[in-house]
């Protein structure tokens, strides 16, 4: 059923809670990338427009320690976010207890106040990780700040947190709303379209360096798609399950039966590199050259060769939906970088197909390569993504109110 959305929802004069993704690189109080920030602009936009009072929620990174709290505080997100919306931004250093309600019952319409990083409850009482274990109480706590709830933080949708699934639940014990923010809404579209809804070609891309965190994906897109391009350091398990010699290549000796399975599942859905970049060592420096799928013994295959390049970009050719994981070699170091970079761009020349990138190697790539306009869907989520595409439900999604 569908989701109730942020648009739905009448703001007007209400306190409306919002758990928003700040989990962004900070290091000593200056942000590194303020996308996630910008990627939450929508929903605030949507409700300090319309007369709303906008709570923020959000995590940053993870607390362990007192000192933690002294580098992940979310204060410089805050005045970021400020700087944006070109408003004040009011920030509570804390989100429990008096300050927090005095700071909420000050607000005017239109109002934004972020409170303190969610995950400082993780550490210093009785329960334990308050936040991250979902402590019900919390989630009731911060449900009685504010009479509507919008859940925009993708990122966190496959955790039940009390700051997502927590507050979804008391709210909607109450008889309240809980709603997808616009990212969340989007990111509902683009993947679940992808995966339960497809346009034909659908050719999905996996790389990345281990099968053990592909299998779901795999076998969840197996049946729904045409092609199932495989690369990086996981394909070297399915090539030696072909009896391929894979030298001193990545290679999962307890998913060789599996790999054997999948390939007799997925019949000739399943295409492998058919050429590889060999190195002598896990090096840019190492002496290294372009070898067929078996590689020498004292070598190992550090990204998908130009033959491969050209077969998946055959295949890619005349895709309408294609949904890419994961690099397709150790693409960090620029002489492994090629086979990557080709999909990336392969991806951006398709006019006419629905495009989805997840994950952050490869979100990282189509970004060095400046065409992260042309790709359809870049997924903020790295682990919400991929158990999206493995079919799972996610806890922060499933907690959102039906239409
Ligand atoms: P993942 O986190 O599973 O997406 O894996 C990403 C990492 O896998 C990147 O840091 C790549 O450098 C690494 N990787 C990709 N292909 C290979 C390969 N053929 N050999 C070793 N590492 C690789």
């Amino acid at each position: 059923m569908a989701k109730l959305i942020v648009s739905d929802l009448d703001v007007k004069g209400k306190k409306v809670l919002v758990r928003v993704d700040f989990n962004v690189p900070i290091k000593d109080g200056v942000i590194g990338d303020d996308n996630r920030i910008v990627a939450a602009l929508p929903t605030i936009k949507y409700i300090i427009d319309n007369g709303g009072k906008a709570i923020l929620l959000s995590h940053l990174g993870r607390i362990k320690s007192e000192d933690d709290k002294k580098n992940l505080s979310l204060k410089p997100v805050a005045a970021r976010l400020g700087e944006l919306l070109e408003k004040p931004v009011t920030f509570v250093a804390s989100n429990e207890g008096k300050e927090v309600e005095d700071a909420v019952a000050a607000m005017k319409d239109g109002d934004v106040v972020v409170l303190e990083n969610t995950r400082f409850q993780d550490i210093d009482n009785d329960f334990g990780k308050r936040e991250s274990k979902n402590d019900p109480k919390l989630g009731e706590y911060w449900a009685s700040l504010g009479d509507m709830f919008v859940n925009d933080a993708f990122g966190t949708a496959h955790r039940s947190h009390a700051s997502n699934v927590g507050i979804a639940t008391a709210m909607k014990a109450e008889g309240k709303p809980a709603a997808a923010g616009y990212l969340m809404e989007k990111e509902i579209k683009f993947l679940g379209d992808a995966v339960e809804n497809p346009v034909h070609p659908f050719v999905t891309i996996l790389g990345g360096a281990k099968v053990s965190d592909k299998i779901g994906v795999i076998e969840n897109l197996i049946p729904k798609s045409d092609h199932i391009l495989i690369g990086g350091g996981m394909a070297y398990t399915f090539l030696a399950a072909q009896g391929h010699k894979i030298g001193k290549s990545l290679f999962e000796a307890d998913k060789l039966d599996l790999a054997k399975s999948l390939l007799e599942k997925a019949g000739d859905k399943i295409v492998l590199p058919v050429d590889n970049v060999a190195a002598t060592e896990f090096s840019n420096d190492a002496a290294h050259e372009v070898v067929g799928q078996d590689i020498p013994d004292n070598e190992m295959g550090l990204d998908i060769g130009p033959k491969s390049v050209e077969k998946f970009r055959e295949i890619l050719k005349d895709a309408k939906t294609v949904v890419w994981n994961g690099p397709m070699g150790a693409f960090e170091m620029p002489n492994y970088a090629e086979g990557t970079l080709e999909v990336g761009r392969a991806l951006a020349e398709l006019t006419d197909a629905t495009t989805v990138i997840g994950g952050g190697d490869s979100t990282a790539a189509a970004k060095q390569l400046g065409i992260a306009p042309k790709i359809t869907h870049i997924s903020t989520g790295g682990g919400a993504s991929l158990n999206y595409l493995e079919g799972k439900e996610l806890p922060g999604i499933a907690c959102i109110s039906d239409k």
